[in-house]
């Protein structure tokens, strides 16, 4: 049957939540151990679940629910059929309570619970407290459960569900079975949305499901619930999953992993640029970058183990980024070092781009200042900034102490002089510093830098970046290569070092 005709129906993760336990995906311990201790009546009177969202937590509660007030139960899984599973399964039965932590509700249910645990349930049933994201209840609240897990009324289950069991107090925890939930692999979750897409007639591409399992983070919940907005439109293909989620294409992950292997900054660079332009995540992009590159590696290129922690690490760095952009574009050149046009002159055999030593800099950049390269260049790395600039020693000044804050605006101002008159500010850089001058120019990085003038040298009524060179055509994209990773040059013996 087509989507569009069940709109009004329950959505898909709701309708394909696991009435059993053997239909829960990728918690195997966690329910063949429940499942036991239900069969075996064993089972704890209250319980912890914990687990990042989307898991199955709360669909396991429930079907914990129905499987120990179930008349008829099988190994431990609920018949489903019963008069007593009916009345869960239709939210009509008195002694399964849901209780959501993190509502404001919380408090007075706590409050209602403890005068209700009291009483026993009806007949043989069992009294089922389901109490999610049990981690934001209040101090108030917490004391509430507290006193009725430290003197359990008879026949009452407690099934506490958290995505931060470290909030939860010890005091509550020490009380409570823990069950971990993992999250989902994402060949499991592949296979489920293949299923879920077989059982609706929806025609889903396996590297469509691939993908949305790979976006989803190991939550089944989101991988189905964007199954569920792809599904208005079939088929669901590999493409229509990237333009929704905003991803580039393969071909260009591909060679922008690529490129970034064999030293040559101009694609990744225009990528970059590309994306921002569109306003597209960086983040995600690098997220999918480096999940491209580790499965290259395992497919056998082991080359791009260097990419791969780059990327991962850029990824990282991405929230403190004084600009997102930039710092991804610094990035590249700092792996690369220089164009490919370079390279190919260049008779050496290839190096992998973190291989690039103090000595080949040398080599590369005879007219630049910098580090003395010995063996022992580590050193000057650790010393930042690492090329001081011996005409301007309380300029010099003023970049190490933005070095702590932000290492790239310290490295862009490195190469300056600066004259201070009448409260303005003048930072003038030398012709060959082009790329820094442009840099400055960015907006969030001129902020950043206003901020740290202001504090080094105090009230200033203005701060001007000027650049001694004659402007032609703005640098080739091979001199800022080389000024950058000449600037970077600190920064690239100290990974190499440790
Ligand atoms: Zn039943």
């Amino acid at each position: 049957m087509p989507m569009e005709e069940k709109g009004h129906e329950l959505s898909l993760y709701r309708r394909w939540r696991p009435l059993r336990f053997a239909d829960v995906v990728g918690q195997d311990l966690a329910v063949r151990t429940l499942r036991r201790a239900v069969a075996q009546q064993r089972l704890a009177h209250a319980l912890l679940f914990s687990g990042q969202r989307g898991v199955g937590k709360t669909s396991v509660a429930r079907i914990l629910a129905r499987a120990v007030n179930c008349t008829a139960p099988q190994e431990g899984e609920p018949c489903n059929a019963c008069d007593s599973c009916n009345r869960i399964l239709g939210g009509a039965s008195l002694d399964v309570v849901e209780i959501d932590g993190a509502s404001n509700r919380g408090i007075d249910q706590m409050r209602q619970l403890r005068e209700q645990v009291g009483y026993v349930p009806a007949g043989a049933q069992r009294k089922v407290y389901i109490i999610d994201e049990v981690h934001m209840l209040t101090g108030e609240a917490f004391n509430a459960l507290l006193k009725t897990l430290e003197e359990p009324p008879p026949r009452v289950l407690f099934i506490l569900a958290t995505t931060e069991p470290h909030k939860v107090p010890l005091t509550v925890l020490s009380r409570c079975q823990a069950y971990e939930f993992a999250p989902l692999g994402i060949e499991q979750m592949e296979e489920k949305l293949l299923a879920i897409a077989r059982d609706e007639g929806l025609e889903l591409e396996p590297a469509a499901a691939k993908l949305i399992a790979r976006r989803s983070g190991g939550a089944l919940r989101d991988a189905e619930v964007l199954l569920e907005q792809l599904a208005h439109s079939p088929p669901v293909t590999q493409q229509t999953v990237q333009e929704v989620l905003g991803l580039p294409t393969d071909e260009v992950v591909d060679s922008f992993v690529s490129a970034l292997a064999h030293g040559d900054a101009g694609q990744p660079l225009s990528t970059v640029e590309e994306l921002a332009s569109r306003g597209r995540d960086l983040g995600m992009f690098l997220e999918e970058a480096a999940t491209r590159a580790r499965d290259r590696i395992i497919a056998g290129e082991s080359e791009l183990i260097s990419v791969a922690r780059a990327l991962v690490r850029w990824r990282a760095e991405l929230p403190r980024a004084v600009s997102r952009r930039l710092h991804v574009e610094l990035g590249i050149l700092e792996l690369c070092g220089r164009p490919t046009e370079n390279r190919r002159q260049d008779p050496r055999p290839e190096d992998s781009p973190k291989t690039r030593t103090t000595k080949d800099s040398d080599r590369d950049a005879p007219d630049q200042p910098q580090c003395k390269a010995e063996p022992s260049a580590p050193t000057c790395a650790a010393k930042a900034p690492s090329r001081p600039n011996e005409v301007d020693p309380e300029w010099q000044e003023f970049v190490r102490k933005c070095y702590p804050q932000s290492k790239s605006l310290a490295v862009f101002l490195l190469p300056a002089n600066h004259q201070l008159t009448d409260g303005v500010l003048r930072i003038i850089l030398p012709a060959e510093y082009r790329f820094n001058y442009d840099v400055l120019q960015e907006p969030e990085v001129r902020r950043a830098l206003e901020e740290a003038a202001q504090e080094h040298f105090g009230a200033l009524l203005a701060v001007h970046v000027e650049w001694e060179g004659v402007d032609n055509t703005g640098p080739s994209l091979e001199d800022k290569a080389n000024i950058a990773a000449e600037i970077l040059e600190g920064e690239i013996v100290k990974e190499q070092s440790s």
